[in-house]
């Protein structure tokens, strides 16, 4: 029986910077099942290049453990070197040897492994990688004569051909554009699937980050501040930091009341979440998404959670309009059909629906 895929526990990794230190990577713990794809997501500097880099072995951490399959690589007085973990490698820059075919690009790592692989052997399983990146034909090609999604594919053979436990991901599809990044997404997502193949993913685009993982740290500052499903990230983010970084948020302070209400500036509204944890009295920060708010043009009769404002601007955004719409203080932004017939000065009713509003506990 093998162990977990990947653990990583305790992580610390501090740089030192003109005297004083920066703690890029702050107490990081997690652990990556068979098959999945676990994404470590944040803004830039959060620590999770540094953390996938330590996986690597490419780091030396301070402190921690990192686990894979059931080998420790990483522990006090341990250090395995990177060409000796069980991982295969895409950075953000691929890598590609532009001088080299694509048959020999990605046949490099097994020619420079030891134990020798015989050439038969070699050649055996670069077929293989190829033809699971969709790039059989194309051996006999030079790297520099492939379109820059098929540089990314080939890259991801290269790595794959030592057929190793786990995948690393470093932004790997940064560099495409916006196009052929999204095409991209959806093909290495299904290549991921096919393969089976664990996989650690290093991104700062939220949308890549939601579509392709199976769960999702959100780093802040060197720590995790929440992991779970995307969706679980998206609809229920734990903490102001998640909520903004992970999509578009309008955010209410409140503060609980009882029979699960939370009083707000503009009124007191059900939270179908709330009724269970925190005290009366708790202050705390409501966080609704732009397509959770349902937007009226007439005083909707009967219906909780009624905010009244003006509409500020219709944006139309193709299969939808960004409607905002100032309430007191604030410009909500919701999220409504391109049918809409709002324009701006209008008054409108905003109804925000009990459980699609997240309770973030002290804000
Ligand atoms: P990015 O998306 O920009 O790569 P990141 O989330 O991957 O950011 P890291 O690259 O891990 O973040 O960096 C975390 C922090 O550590 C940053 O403040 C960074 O400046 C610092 N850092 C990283 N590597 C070094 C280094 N070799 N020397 C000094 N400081 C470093």
């Amino acid at each position: 029986m093998t162990g977990t895929p990947l653990a990583v526990e305790g992580l610390r990794k501090g740089f030192a910077d003109r005297g004083a230190t920066v703690q890029a990577v702050d107490d990081v713990g997690f652990q990556v099942r068979e098959g999945e794809v676990y994404t470590l997501l944040g803004p830039s500097g959060c620590g999770k290049t540094s953390t996938l880099r330590a996986v690597a072995g490419l780091e030396r951490p301070d402190g921690g453990r990192i686990v894979i399959d059931g080998t420790v690589v990483t522990e006090a007085g341990r250090f395995v070197p990177p060409e000796r973990r069980d991982i295969g490698m895409v950075f953000q820059s691929y890598g590609i040897w532009p001088h080299m075919s694509v048959f020999d690009n990605a046949a490099f790592p097994l020619r420079v492994s030891r134990p020798k692989v015989a050439k038969k052997e070699i050649a055996r399983r670069v077929e293989s990688a190829l033809a699971a990146v969709h790039l059989a034909g194309y051996e006999s090609r030079m790297a520099t004569r492939l379109s820059g999604g098929q540089q990314q594919r080939l890259a991801l053979a290269r790595a794959l051909v030592r057929r190793p436990k786990l995948l690393l991901l470093d932004e790997p599809l940064s560099n495409l554009d916006a196009k052929l990044r999204q095409a991209m997404r959806a093909e290495l997502a299904s290549l991921q699937q096919e393969l089976g193949i664990t996989t650690l993913f290093v991104t700062h685009d939220q949308d890549e980050a939601l579509s392709m993982s199976g769960r999702i740290a959100v780093m802040q500052a060197g720590r995790i501040a929440q992991e779970g499903t995307p969706r679980e990230i998206y609809q229920r983010p734990g903490t102001r930091f998640v909520a903004d970084f992970v999509g578009t948020t309008n955010f209410l302070e409140g503060t609980r009341a009882a029979g699960g209400r939370v009083e707000t500036p503009v009124g007191a509204l059900d939270v179908a979440s709330g009724a269970d944890g925190g005290k009366t009295g708790e202050q705390v920060l409501l966080a609704v998404r732009p397509e959770a708010v349902r937007l009226h043009l007439s005083e909707p009769a009967g219906t909780p959670n009624v905010i009244t404002g003006e509409v500020e601007r219709v944006m139309f955004v193709g299969e939808c309009v960004d409607c905002h719409v100032r309430v007191g203080e604030t410009v909500w932004v919701t999220r409504q059909d391109p049918g809409l017939t709002a324009a701006s000065g209008d008054t409108v009713w905003l109804e925000l629906p009990a459980d699609r509003i997240s309770v973030i506990g002290s804000p």
